[in-house]
């Protein structure tokens, strides 16, 4: 194949393993469903532990030569996918809403940081430099290597499938790896074979990335425990990112892991905000994906003395919100991804009831799709304000005083993105540098991602950095290898 192939990505049923698209010998199999209207997209014959050592031994057939091309030569496949990905927008986008349920607008977003990051990941090749360091030995040189880490075990979650998964796999392959890939068993088209397609069609050795669609019984664990990956590349929630902690650690071989895991980010309004612009802000922050977003707002605190100028203006701007088809594009609120997940959202509406927060707004559950429901006078000892809701339910805290929001925006066990709004710059910034996660936003919504700045969380969110330098040295090994000039005096 290559960039001038113009056929539809639209065979879906078979693994790709060492480079050949091939037929799952396990004997159960992934029925992939629209989340909206539950046709049926394609049915995948899953994979067995087999597939999976067959997988990784052609990853480490293949990865020495790939590393041993040229860095122009990896670049040059880096930036054909940004060619593909280019041609091939449309298709990929309807992809995104009908086996993620992602609305159009946020199908969109989804495309363009999956782009942004291949871009990044393209320049990596000839970004990965060593150094020289001094030494206190006399007659040695010290220097320091950066090479490939060998085999990286991926495995992406279905919320934004295409670029979860390209965010791990471009700069690991850009950087000389190999790559085994697990997508979400809920996106295993957009989380991998689709991109499979992308990369064979871009000319990538084959070997060097693979696409295993298989249950978490049967390859779950194995594909983290095989001696082959150096690096488990995690995204999910923090309860299965913990497990894969324990077995990458716990077991024969011990390897790295990046974990990213939940959040819980706290969007804080201050009393001298430009409320409209924060009533807009938090609704895009918090609906977008019907939330279901790592780094969606899932707190939102308001200062006391304009809570109730907020919450009216917030109530009135979030009924204006489109609700439902998401392939519409000027829908806001699609489809629930699955029914468990649909589930979790009701009993989170009970709780909340039952904990005594006010529903200030809600609205008949259809299907999948669950409208944005709205609660007020939520405290922060609250179901919604201490769990990930991953869902369009919302709670607004009332906070005293400054002190006070940045208190409960810290009351948290996740640290991964967060929010300001503040008219004074400054204080702005006072109030970020005391928030405890990885990320904060003076002014915008707690969603942004961009391919050059460090991406990622602390605490019970994870452990690693995506984009721009950061992954780089997390997908390359460091490597010390000191020279001895002249013979070295030894005390004995
Ligand atoms: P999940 O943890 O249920 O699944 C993530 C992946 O792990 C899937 O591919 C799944 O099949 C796989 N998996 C499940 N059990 C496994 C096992 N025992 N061994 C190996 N793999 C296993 O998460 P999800 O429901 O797909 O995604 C939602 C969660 O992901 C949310 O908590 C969200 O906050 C988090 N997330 C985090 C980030 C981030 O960058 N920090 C980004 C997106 C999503």
């Amino acid at each position: 194949m290559s960039t001038n192939d113009t056929s539809a990505y639209n065979d879906f049923h078979l693994q790709f393993i060492a480079g050949e698209w091939q037929k799952g010998k396990d004997d159960s199999i992934n029925t992939n469903t629209n989340p909206y209207n539950g046709d049926t997209l394609v049915e995948i014959q899953q994979a067995t532990k087999d597939q999976l050592n067959e997988a990784y031994d052609a990853a480490t057939q293949a990865q020495e030569a790939w590393a041993a091309q040229t860095p122009a030569e990896r670049s040059a496949v880096l930036y054909k996918v940004v060619n593909i990905l280019d041609q091939r927008q449309e298709e990929i986008v309807d992809w995104l809403i009908k086996e993620s349920g992602s609305t159009r607008i946020k199908a969109m977003v989804e495309f363009g940081a999956t782009r942004a990051i291949t871009l990044e990941a393209a320049t990596f090749p000839n970004r990965v430099h060593g150094e020289i360091r001094p030494s206190n030995t006399p007659g040695k040189e010290n220097f320091i290597y950066r090479e490939p880490i060998g085999i990286v075990a991926v495995i992406s979650p279905w919320n934004f499938p295409l670029h979860l998964t390209q965010r791990s796999i471009a700069p690991a392959l850009a950087l000389g790896n190999a790559v085994v890939l697990k997508p979400a068993s809920d996106t295993p088209v957009t989380g991998g074979l689709l991109l499979a397609k992308v990369f064979e069609e871009a000319g990538l050795p084959k070997g060097l990335l693979n696409v295993v669609v298989g249950s978490g019984s049967e390859i779950g664990d194995a594909i983290v425990e095989h001696k082959a990956p150096s690096l488990v590349s995690f995204t999910g929630s923090t309860s299965v990112g913990k497990h894969i902690g324990e077995l990458a650690n716990g077991g024969e071989y011990i390897k790295q892991v990046a974990l990213e895991l939940g959040g819980n980010s706290p969007f804080v309004v201050l009393k001298d905000a430009d409320i409209e612009q924060a009533v807009k802000a938090a609704a895009f922050g918090k609906f977008l994906h019907q939330g279901q977003i790592c780094i969606a707002i899932n707190r939102v605190i308001v200062e006391d003395e304009i809570y109730d100028d907020f919450v009216e203006r917030f109530l009135a701007h979030v009924k204006t919100l489109n609700v439902g088809d998401p392939n519409k594009p000027d829908t806001a609120v699609g489809p629930i991804i699955n029914e468990k997940q649909l589930k979790s959202l009701k009993d989170k509406i009970a709780q909340a009831q039952e904990e005594g927060a006010k529903m200030a707004l809600s609205g008949e559950i259809e299907g999948q799709v669950v409208p944005p429901h709205v609660f007020t006078e939520v405290t922060r000892e609250m179901d919604l304000s201490c769990n990930e809701v991953f869902g369009p339910l919302v709670g607004i805290i009332r906070a005293k005083d400054e002190e006070d929001a940045l208190s409960i925006a810290n009351d948290s066990m996740y640290g991964l993105s967060s929010a300001v709004f503040t008219a004074d710059m400054q204080k702005g910034l006072r109030f970020a540098r005391g928030i405890r996660a990885g990320m904060t936003h003076i002014n915008d919504i707690s969603v942004n991602d961009e391919s050059n700045t460090p991406f990622g969380g602390e605490k019970n969110s994870g452990i690693g950095r995506f984009n721009g330098e950061w992954v780089l040295e997390e997908f390359t090994r460091t490597h010390w290898i000191s020279m001895q000039n002249e013979p070295r005096q030894y005390p004995f």
